[in-house]
């Protein structure tokens, strides 16, 4: 399947200013996470083990804006923590449609029934939920820790869709998946719940994680997404990444992390090196740039790199490859 031309276009004519400019390092997706507090308690959630005069806070609409001018990517995937549940979150939202980014709302669906009316969000082709389906029912119940949350996810689907927004889906997958159950939640997302796009991605194993046993090494995510992707299903699926990001994670090709191309900007600041590391935090994104040691994190570098093969380290390198290549961009934009 290929990327949505709009998105593709944009994303290219980003790479190209900031090749002009001479700029080696620049975001092309902003994590943006205007809390850490959420509803739910999953197992395998690196985020939400912050301290109460923590959790409850905010970030103010105007910051997040700030941050998001700051760097320039142009498109904004808005995290947490649960994003429902800041008060403010449909302003933040609708200033960077605005502004004509790309805004992703990553959600675990809990409040999207209970909440829509009360938010101010109108469908856009510049805006889309990311609904969290780590599984079918059972097993995404369990990777969630609590019981109907899957069926709430669903019937927050159809509620966004008959309303006319776009909705995709976010799926992190661990060593308890096997090939089939994977291949039945795209399946069901792709065929019977017909989500706009999905994505996909193997757990990170956060040291404060309360559940350590279930994060896949390298070798293993490799022959998982094989397996997963054998037999013409890769491009049967609606699957929201680059090509090469895909060839990736089932081994065909290898690349160097570029975390910097998919930072993360919090209550803290801009998190150093990634979303999923905490080594410090800086004030801004060119600070961030210049006060990181980028050649000491990825695989071979540092130890806690050593087992990730996340989107935030490597679809940007992937994306960056893609634009390299006539042949790969003609591959983004026509099939996988
Ligand atoms: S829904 Fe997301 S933010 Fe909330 S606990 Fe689960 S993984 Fe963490
Ligand atoms: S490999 Fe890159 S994205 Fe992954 S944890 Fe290390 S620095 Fe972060």
């Amino acid at each position: 399947m290929a990327l949505p031309w709009r998105y593709a276009y944009r994303v290219g004519m980003h790479i190209a200013k900031q090749k002009l400019k001479g700029n080696k390092k620049f975001p092309l997706v902003l994590e943006l996470e205007p809390l850490f507090a959420c509803n739910l308690a999953c197992a395998g959630c690196g985020k939400i083990q912050h301290p109460h005069d923590v959790l409850k806070q905010r970030m103010p609409v105007e910051q997040a804006v700030a941050a998001v001018e700051e760097c320039g990517a142009p498109v904004v995937s808005i995290a947490g923590g649960e994003p429902l549940m800041h008060p403010q979150i449909d302003q933040i939202v609708n200033e960077l449609v605005k502004r004509k980014r790309f805004v992703v709302l990553c959600t675990n669906a809990m409040l999207v029934r209970r909440r829509l009316e009360k938010f101010d969000l109108k469908p856009s082709p510049y805006f889309s939920f990311a609904i969290h389906v780590d599984g079918l029912k059972e097993r995404h119940d369990a990777s969630v820790c609590k019981e109907g949350v899957f069926d709430e996810a669903v019937e927050a689907v159809k509620m966004l869709k008959e309303r006319g927004f776009k909705v995709t889906t976010n799926s992190t997958f661990f060593n308890t998946d096997t090939p089939q159950t994977i291949i039945d939640v795209l399946d069901y997302l792709n065929d019977d719940l017909e989500v706009d796009e999905m994505m996909i991605s193997p757990a990170y194993a956060y040291e404060k994680a309360p559940d350590q046993d279930h994060f896949l090494g390298v070798e293993e995510t490799r022959e998982l997404f094989r397996k997963v992707f054998a037999d013409g299903r890769r491009k049967k699926w609606r699957l929201q990444h680059s090509p090469l990001f895909l060839d990736f994670l089932e081994g065909k090709v290898d690349f160097k992390c570029t975390a910097w191309g998919i930072p993360s900007y919090s209550l803290f600041g801009w998190q150093k090196p990634c979303y999923l590391l905490g080594d410090g935090y800086a004030k801004t994104y060119k600070e961030l740039l210049e006060s990181t040691d980028w050649d000491s994190y990825g695989r071979g570098n540092d130890p806690r790199c050593n087992n990730c093969m996340a989107h935030c380290g490597y679809e940007p390198s992937a994306v960056l490859a893609t634009m390299g290549s006539l042949r790969q961009s003609l591959r983004t934009l026509t099939d996988m």
